[in-house]
């Protein structure tokens, strides 16, 4: 069983949906019904227009721009944002280094960052992984040395997405030589624009520019854009990855992906397709699987003994295979209608034709480019390692 809201939820829930639907501009609400391709300025404008109505990062702290929300009004409103065809509410700002900021940063990092990352004048990306350091993300070599007032930034970064759009870089460096590794990381915020980074890009199976190299040489990066002391990076880093898998679990936005299928399905071009066995087989038990996935979300949300680090990963490890699993059935149904399932990149002369659906033009793209959603954030692999150690270390409590 999901929750079950009261009246005055209820009527939260009417706000909000009309809040939302009345601030999304009409123009990038259209593009996101065509398809999941924004540029900066879509991102920007849709974290303002929510920022104008307090909406942009309600989970933050109040005196940071976050709502004094129950937990309840919290999950209601993550669903009411996932089923509106929209742009991400830019997961780097908001969803990641936001609540770093906010809990680890000094005041003058909070004054200076805050606003602009709610309202989207600055966009940030994430510099994490490097080639040989992504799931054993503590083995990083990028180093940051202490010069006067200043960090000296060497080192290479991969697979950053949407570097190349980004004003600012939340950096994850070895700044200590503490024999303990954990100790020796910390994050640095570095505008793009500081002389030595250079940005290269890397184009996807999906034929998109979404992922780039990032690499630093000889940055000059002021000692005061550290987040907190030297040496927390860890810390930090383990805070920030619970908020990220959380978003890319993306249930809202799976229920909403799966509804506007299963409208195709049954809107007459393929009327017999969501009569036949196959497709009620395969929409019951993807229903099943998103109803399940619903009630833990609302479980996590709302139990405050389900809040450890394990439950962000048992959300993205389920939510991203039910992601991959909607494109698999997207796929199927609609593949002849989009001539087959390759991008057009990879499909030369191919015809993005629409057969009706909106945005099943995108639909190939998103498949592939999905394949990474049990990547990125984390792998699969390391979530559920992430899920048995916090399993054993309970069971053992118990013994
Ligand atoms: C589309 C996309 C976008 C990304 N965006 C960003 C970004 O913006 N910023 C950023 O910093 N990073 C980003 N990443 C990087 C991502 O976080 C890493 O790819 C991921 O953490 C895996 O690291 P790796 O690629 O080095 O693989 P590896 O760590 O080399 O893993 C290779 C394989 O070994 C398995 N494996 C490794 N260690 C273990 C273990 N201990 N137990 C069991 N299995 C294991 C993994 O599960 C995987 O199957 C992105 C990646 C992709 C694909």
């Amino acid at each position: 069983m999901d929750f079950q809201p009261s009246e005055a939820e209820l009527r939260f829930q009417q706000e909000i949906r009309a809040t939302l639907a009345a601030c999304l501009p009409p123009d990038i609400r259209a593009r996101a019904e065509r398809s999941a391709l924004f540029s900066a300025d879509d991102f920007r404008r849709w974290l303002a227009a929510l920022d104008a109505h307090g909406l942009a990062a309600p989970n933050w702290p109040t005196a940071y721009g976050g709502r004094d929300w129950t937990p309840t009004q919290r999950l209601i409103f993550g669903r009411e944002l996932g089923a509106l065809p929209a742009p991400w509410v830019y997961p780097f700002n908001i969803a990641m280094i936001g609540p770093v900021i906010c809990a680890f940063g000094s005041d003058a990092m909070k004054q200076r960052f805050c606003a602009p990352l709610r309202d989207g004048s600055i966009l940030f990306c994430q510099g994490f992984s490097e080639p040989g350091a992504g799931s054993d993300l503590v083995s990083l070599r990028t180093s940051a040395v202490r010069d006067g007032d200043d960090l000296i930034v060497n080192g290479q970064k991969i697979w950053t997405s949407y570097a190349h759009i980004s004003d600012w870089i939340f950096l994850l460096a070895r700044t200590e030589t503490n024999p303990k590794p954990q100790q020796n990381l910390s994050i640095l915020l570095i505008d793009m624009k500081s002389p030595g980074v250079t940005v290269r890009p890397i184009v996807s199976i999906d034929g998109q520019h979404h992922l780039n190299e990032v690499f630093f040489e000889d940055v000059r990066v002021p000692a005061d854009n550290l987040v907190g002391q030297p040496g927390d990076g860890w810390t930090q880093a383990k805070f920030l990855l619970g908020h990220e898998r959380t978003t890319i679990a993306g249930i809202p936005e799976a229920q909403r992906e799966f509804r506007a299928l299963q409208a195709f399905a049954r809107s007459g071009d393929f009327g017999p397709l969501a009569d036949c066995d196959w497709h009620a087989r395969e929409a019951t038990r993807l229903e099943a699987r998103l109803e399940a996935l619903n009630m833990l979300e609302a479980r996590t949300a709302l139990d405050p003994e389900m809040q450890g680090l394990h439950f962000a990963s048992m959300l993205k490890v389920a939510g991203t295979e039910v992601q991959q699993q909607i494109d698999d059935f997207a796929i199927r149904i609609l593949g002849p209608g989009i001539g087959g399932v390759a991008p057009e990149s990879v499909r030369p002369g191919g015809n993005p034709a629409e057969p009706g659906l909106p945005g099943t033009a995108a639909l190939a793209g998103r498949f592939f480019y999905r394949r990474a959603a049990t990547i990125y954030g984390g792998t699969s692999e390391i979530q559920r390692n992430v899920i048995a150690r916090a399993l054993f270390a309970e069971a053992g409590e118990r013994a």
